[in-house]
C-alpha cells in the first residue's frame, strides 16, 4: 500500500475514473497532455438531462424525484465516503477492512455509473430506432432490430430480483451483447476497463503453491508487464474521450437550468 504516488494515482484514475470522466461532461477534465495522467474528478450527482415531469406518462414525476434525488444521490455519497475510508486505510497501512471496502466501492460505484447512464438512456417522447453505425451493429449482432428488441425486453424483464438490463459493447469480439446485471454490487463497477489482472482461481497456482495464495500473488506482482498495462491505460483514456466526443453520454443542451 505504499507504492510510488505516480503509479498509484494512475491506476486509481483509470480504475474508477474512465467511465466517470466520460460522463462528467467536462472536457477540461480530459485535456491532459499526451503521456500525462488526466486529473481525477470528484464524484457528484449529475443533474437530470430533462425536467422531473418530462418522462410522464411513462415515468411519474414523483418517482423521478425520489429516484434521482435520494437513491442516486445516496450512491454518490456512499462512493465518496468509501474512497475516503480507503484513503485512511492506506495512510494507516491497515488492510484489515479491505474486503468490506471493496464491496462498498463496487456497490456505490456501480450504482453511480449505472444510474448516470440510465438517465441518459431516456428522452422525453422517445426517439426513432437507430440507423447508421449503431443500426448496422445491432443487425450484425442480433440479426435484426426487432430480434434485438425482443431479446432485450425478455432479458430485462427476467432479471432475478433487483438488477438491470444492458446493451453493451464487448471489444474482444467487437460485438454488441445483451446482459443482465443481478446485484450490481457483485465486486465490479460497470464501466471500468481492466488494466492489470491477476487470476486467483486455484488452477492458476495450486500445483505449485498449494493453499498459499499469498505467495503466488506476491510472485505475480514481481513479474508484471507494466508497459502492457500502460498501453491499456492509454487505450482506456482514449476510449473515454471517444464516448464523450461522440455525444453518447453527455453534451445534452437541456442539462442546464433544470433545478
Ligand atoms: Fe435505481
Amino acid at each position: 500500500m505504499s507504492e510510488p504516488i505516480s503509479r498509484r494515482t494512475m491506476i486509481k484514475t483509470v480504475g474508477l475514473g474512465a467511465a466517470a470522466l466520460a460522463m462528467s461532461g467536462d472536457p477540461s477534465a480530459m485535456a491532459a497532455p499526451a503521456g500525462v495522467a488526466p486529473a481525477e474528478v470528484p464524484y457528484e450527482l449529475p443533474p437530470l438531462p430533462y425536467p422531473y415531469n418530462a418522462l410522464e406518462p411513462a415515468i411519474a414525476e414523483e418517482i423521478l424525484r425520489v429516484h434521482h434525488d435520494k437513491h442516486h444521490a445516496g450512491y454518490v455519497n456512499g462512493l465518496n465516503a468509501t474512497l475516503e475510508k480507503l484513503k485512511e486505510a492506506r495512510a494507516s497501512q491497515d488492510a484489515s477492512n479491505v474486503t468490506a471496502l471493496c464491496r462498498d466501492l463496487a456497490f456505490h460505484g456501480s450504482g453511480h455509473v449505472l444510474h448516470t447512464l440510465y438517465w441518459e438512456s431516456m428522452t422525453p417522447g422517445g426517439s426513432s430506432p437507430p440507423d447508421g453505425s449503431l443500426g448496422d451493429a445491432l443487425e450484425r449482432s442480433f440479426s435484426s432490430f426487432s430480434a434485438f428488441r425482443d431479446q432485450f425486453l425478455a432479458a430485462t424483464k427476467k432479471v432475478e430480483a433487483s438488477g438491470w438490463g444492458l446493451l453493451a459493447y464487448e471489444p474482444l469480439g467487437r460485438r454488441l451483447l445483451i446482459l443482465q446485471a443481478e446485484k450490481h454490487q457483485n465486486l465490479t463497477i460497470w464501466g471500468v476497463q481492466p488494466l492489470l489482472i491477476c487470476d486467483v482461481w486455484e488452477h492458476a497456482y495450486y500445483l505449485q503453491y498449494k493453499n498459499e495464495r499469498g505467495g503466488y500473488v506476491d510472485s505475480f506482482f514481481n513479474i508484471i508487464n507494466w508497459p502492457a498495462v500502460e498501453r491499456r491505460y492509454a487505450s482506456a483514456v482514449a476510449g473515454s474521450l471517444t464516448a464523450l466526443h461522440q455525444g453518447t453520454i453527455s453534451d445534452t443542451p437541456e442539462r442546464s437550468g433544470i433545478h
